[in-house]
């Protein structure tokens, strides 16, 4: 059974409240709330482990090492990749992804070679592109969306030329809530030779991630969408790929030997982790990952599939909405307007009834204009929400509509 009101003890932020309101916290497509196992975790690693990793002979150093090689274990485990090698950590998804605009390009593109996005971008997945156009004159092509929020495959298919080196596309739109089919989208790329980097900012934490079964070449995500610390990331990418890859930043850690003529690079993953690593992050989010685990991916995935479809359903009830991304697949995000009421009015109101929403563009500016809006109110789940907070924002929408 899914048990929310002890799941939700494990998240003393929740019972707190705002304005003399209990808060229900619904912007977690932007940041999740942290479990006491992911901080007691950390805390501990601070005060009876901390001290540097890799380089150290002495005791501590070694117990950190250990405990951060086995978060990397933990990912490998998590998202089902071949081999720990392939688990490189970043600071979150936008620095995955510019590691990889960087050194792909680096590697394999030259000027006139094209990526593909989408339209649903985040705004990460689309500007370290456009300065590699910038940089290098490669070109960016971008695959539309039909009035449901779902990707034209057909209209994908037409963009592959003989000068396509890479397919980046989001598994999930963090507005849109769309689950992009990654599977279609990597057979199609892979039949003309082109690897698929995939954006899993708002799929890792909602459901179960293989990527082998996805068949994708890179796979990014962010700790802290996912009940892990703040300024750690991951980039999965395959083995054959990041061996031809450039180095991304130069440091300590990433090298093998070094003089003032030469310098050579370390093995994977190390070649492209330069400087300190955050190993008390990695740690926490081997914590987070753990604590996903221990209540189980599927159970999630149903408790949020559930929340979102009771929130559809209910937002259907209020008169003069307009929700943005009705695709058959989505997950965890509601996103929507109402009559004339502008984003920030509504969000500002919603916010004094104690209900945390994101408005805006929510980086996703070339989707905004797509849909011929300027923002939208979003209200995302997480493992810790409740029907009655799905309840509570609906009558507090009907409570601001009455005060316009
Ligand atoms: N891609 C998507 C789809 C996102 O939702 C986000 C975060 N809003 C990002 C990328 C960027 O993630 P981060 O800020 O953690 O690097």
């Amino acid at each position: 059974m899914y048990d929310i009101s002890k799941i939700r003890k494990d998240f003393p932020i929740l019972s707190r409240s705002v304005y003399g309101k209990p808060l229900v916290y619904l912007d977690n497509a932007a940041t999740t709330q942290k479990p006491l196992c992911v901080l007691d975790a950390m805390r501990d690693e601070y005060l009876n482990v901390n001290a540097n990793v890799h380089r150290g002979v002495h005791y501590l150093s070694q117990q950190a090492t250990d405990l951060h090689e086995a978060a990397r274990e933990t990912v490998r485990r998590f998202i089902n990749a071949p081999s720990a090698n392939e688990i490189v950590f970043t600071r979150g998804t936008t620095e995955s992804i510019n590691l990889v605009a960087s050194s792909f390009c680096d590697a394999f593109m030259q000027k006139g070679d094209e990526v593909i996005v989408s339209v649903m971008e985040h705004h990460s997945n689309i500007v370290p592109w456009q300065m590699q156009a910038t940089k290098k004159g490669i070109v960016v092509k971008v695959i539309p969306m039909d009035e449901k929020g779902n990707l034209i495959l057909e209209e994908a298919e037409k963009l592959f030329t003989g000068h396509t080196k890479l397919v980046s596309v989001a598994h999930v739109s963090n507005v849109l809530g769309t689950v992009n089919p990654i599977k279609q989208i990597t057979a199609m790329a892979h039949a003309h030779n082109v690897p698929v980097l995939v954006d899993g900012a708002q799929s890792a934490p909602h459901f179960k991630i293989d990527v082998q079964d996805l068949g994708c070449d890179f796979f990014v995500f962010s700790g802290h969408k996912m009940y892990g610390p703040t300024g750690i990331g991951v980039l999965y990418g395959k083995e054959e790929l990041l061996d031809k890859m450039p180095p991304y930043q130069g440091g300590g850690e990433m090298i093998e030997n070094v003089t003032f003529e030469k310098t050579t690079f370390g093995k994977l993953p190390f070649k492209f982790e330069a400087g300190t690593p955050d190993y008390i992050a990695t740690h926490g989010l081997s914590k987070a990952i753990e604590y996903i685990e221990q209540i189980g991916i599927d159970n999630i995935s149903a408790h949020e599939r559930m929340l979102t479809e009771y929130c559809m359903q209910q937002m259907k009830t209020i008169e003069d909405m307009r929700l943005f991304g009705e695709s058959e697949h989505k997950d965890a995000v509601v996103s929507f307007l109402v009559g004339n009421i502008h984003h920030l009015d509504m969000g500002t109101l919603l916010d004094r009834l104690g209900i945390a929403v994101r408005t805006g563009h929510h980086c996703a500016e070339p989707l905004m204009h797509r849909l011929g809006i300027q923002g939208t109110v979003r209200a995302s789940f997480a493992l810790y929400n409740t029907k009655e907070e799905i309840d509570a924002l609906v009558a507090g929408i009907k409570r601001v509509c009455t005060m316009f």
